[in-house]
């Protein structure tokens, strides 16, 4: 590989040593990229609920110890041998598919999201709460040099799997209904505009800044997940990991309408009753992503154009933002920037 003078030999980065304990701000040597891999030089990295899921042991099978961070935009610092398409300066995205085999029957399907041998970014690799990350080159996303990580970094999981959860409502759909209103919602609000639908936002129960944000972003309507919307739904699409939502979310959708769980994790899911599945009505989930997607979503959401409300936490205080997020205290999504 090409290692230009100026990369150092440690970092610092924040190391998760196992589930339940809190980050660590640990100096560690910069990854050197094996063959296919780019070495990025880290601008910013964004947070996610399945950071948490990791933190909290509910995702328990984590490289250990692990640098967590999927949503990456950095350059590129120097090149593994066999890259094609980047050079030293680039500017990258890298989401939570990291790697598959390409071999497995789900990549041969054209299900790559679902391959059998996949490795994520932040859980299998280490991500990017560091000041380096090395990350194999064919899933890196080109960023256009003009723009912004930190507006951009929300993009790669929030924006690229929640419009992956956006695009599995199905066609034929007016009215949207958006349960849980993070950083996903808030991008997917601004897609569902642009195609002329109508939001409908729920939140946890009497949180109004929450609501206030949802409406200042684009939806028509928000409110409490315990109301009722003021007309049904043709599809919703659940953010918040709270199985109940479902449940409340079928209770609100039209004949033939679908519910759409968008986490990677969720409680429970009560038992209910057969007649709110009933008349067609489509319970499903969306699993990770796959290139496609992301290429897709990106162009997209320059189209859009999509801008997302971002709050800033340094490297250090990565820890603090996944309390916040815990404690839904976030409203848009918590970037990590580093440098
Ligand atoms: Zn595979
Ligand atoms: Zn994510």
């Amino acid at each position: 590989m090409q290692r230009p003078q100026t990369i150092p030999r440690t970092m610092h980065a924040m190391l998760l040593d196992a589930p339940h304990t809190p980050l660590r701000l640990a100096e560690i040597p910069v990854p050197t990229p094996i063959p296919g891999q780019v070495l990025l030089r880290v601008e910013a990295c964004g947070v996610c609920h399945t950071d948490l899921h990791i933190v909290d042991g509910e995702l328990n099978q984590p490289k250990l110890p692990l640098v967590l961070g999927h949503q990456i935009v950095g350059t590129v610092a120097a090149l593994g041998n066999g890259v094609q398409h980047f050079q030293i300066g680039d500017r990258v995205g890298v989401p939570w598919l990291g790697w598959t085999d390409g071999d497995c029957p789900a990549c041969r399907r054209g299900q790559e999201n679902l391959c059998a041998h996949a490795k994520f970014t932040g859980y299998d690799l280490d991500g990017g709460f560091a000041e380096y990350a090395a990350a194999d080159h064919r899933y890196c996303f080109p960023i256009p040099a003009a723009a912004s990580p930190v507006a951009t970094a929300p993009l790669l999981c929030a924006g690229l799997i929640g419009y992956r959860t956006y695009r599995m409502a199905g066609e034929r759909v007016e009215r949207l209904g958006l349960y849980g209103f993070g950083a996903a919602a808030h991008i997917v609000t601004q897609v569902a505009k642009f195609n002329g639908q109508q939001v409908y936002a729920f939140t946890r129960p009497g949180d109004t800044a929450a609501q206030d944000f949802a409406l200042r972003m684009g939806a028509d309507w928000a409110g409490d997940s315990t109301v009722a919307p003021p007309e049904p739904l043709d599809a919703a699409l659940i953010f918040a990991p709270v199985g109940a939502l479902v449940v409340e979310a079928l209770r609100h959708t039209r004949p033939g309408g679908t519910v759409v769980c968008g986490g990677i994790h969720m409680s429970d899911i009560p038992a209910f009753p057969y007649h709110l599945l009933w008349e067609e009505r489509v319970v499903r989930s969306v699993a990770n992503l796959t290139r496609q997607d992301g290429e897709e979503f990106l162009a997209l959401a320059s189209r859009v154009p999509v801008r997302t409300d971002v709050t800033i936490f340094a490297l250090e205080k990565t820890g603090q933002a996944l309390n916040r997020l815990r404690a839904g205290e976030m409203t848009g999504a918590a970037v990590v920037t580093i440098g």
